[in-house]
């Protein structure tokens, strides 16, 4: 029977470790701030952005949100990013995904300054990432924020899932990690941080064949499809570390990730639960870049 892999107790660590830092940076005082932007009334993001503003309340940071609704234009928002790039006060922005489908999301993402982009999503953090010029940030907490200004910042839900990895001694290099899914958000710079880390990756999307002959390999397996339900324990190696990525709502109002839970946990040594894993973790890493990003603007 797997041991579960919670991040209440990292994302609480980040969080507290957080809450110094603005400490000190208010006695300075220099306020930190996030913008966080949604756009019309997606539920997930709708709890995300509750889930996140709770989160920067128990540190000190300073929420600035912009909501608009699903009639919002390209230009709109691209206005709302050039006043939160030039806006003193703020130092990260998030955009709630997904935006509405005529809106072009790498534009909007692309418009924000790389030094605000606090969850490295634009072409710049990405491209120095692949470029293995911002790694460094992988293996040191205690790294100098100038640095990571110079750098870019990673992504947060995958550099939260090695950090979760790390805080439960889950040893990743020369493991066999599969992941599943290739999005930019999620899959793709996760599989190159468990590569920087010498895992050997298999990543895995909606048109891989046999899946299941894919994921019976992995000693990682991480899921990040959206999928409720899509690995079962049948499609588990014994003792595999199974991280859940996924969130889906369901029509019951739960919410459930990709991994039918209770037969995965039958075959697994370690695997994260929906909601109470990934989730909180992701979070705390906003808020980490965030101050990260405010202390390097000194
Ligand atoms: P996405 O829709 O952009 O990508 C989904 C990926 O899964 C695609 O690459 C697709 O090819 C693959 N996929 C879909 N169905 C599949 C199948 N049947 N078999 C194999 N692969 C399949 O989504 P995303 O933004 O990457 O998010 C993925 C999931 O992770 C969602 O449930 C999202 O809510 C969740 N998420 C969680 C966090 C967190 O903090 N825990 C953060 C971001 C996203």
């Amino acid at each position: 029977m797997a041991k579960i892999m919670e991040g209440k107790g990292l994302a609480e660590d980040i969080r507290d470790s957080v809450k110094q830092k603005v400490e000190m940076l208010n006695g300075m005082g220099i306020e930190v701030g996030l913008a966080l932007m949604l756009v019309g009334d997606n539920p997930s993001s709708k709890q995300y952005m509750a889930a996140t503003l709770k989160a920067c309340k128990g540190t000190g940071i300073k929420p600035y949100e912009y909501k608009f609704p699903e009639s919002v234009s390209i230009n709109e928002l691209l206005n709302a990013v050039h006043s939160i790039n030039n806006d003193e006060r703020i130092h990260g922005l998030l955009v709630f995904f997904p935006l509405p489908r005529r809106i072009n999301s790498r534009k909007i993402v692309n418009s924000i300054l790389p030094e605000k982009d606090v969850d490295g999503l634009g072409s710049i953090p990405i491209g120095k990432f692949a470029a293995e010029e911002s790694t460094l940030q992988l293996y040191s907490e205690q790294y100098d924020p100038a640095i990571t200004h110079h750098l870019g910042f990673l992504p947060c839900t995958p550099f939260g899932v090695i950090r979760l990895l790390e805080y439960h001694k889950v040893e990743i290099k020369g493991k066999h990690a599969v992941v599943i899914g290739k999005s930019l958000a999620v899959g793709k710079p996760l599989s190159l941080m468990l590569l920087t880390k010498e895992a050997t990756v298999t990543i895995c999307h909606k048109e891989t064949k046999n899946l299941a002959e894919m994921t019976r390999q992995a000693d990682i397996l991480c899921t990040a499809a959206g999928k409720p339900n899509l690995i079962t324990g049948d499609m588990v190696k014994d003792g595999a570390v199974v991280v859940d990525i996924g969130i889906n709502m369901l029509e019951n109002g739960k919410v459930a990730g990709d991994i039918d839970f209770d037969s995965v946990s039958q075959k697994a040594s370690l695997v994260t639960p929906v909601p109470g894993g990934v989730g909180p973790v992701t979070i705390a890493m906003l808020l980490e870049n965030t101050v990260k990003s405010a202390k390097a603007r000194i």
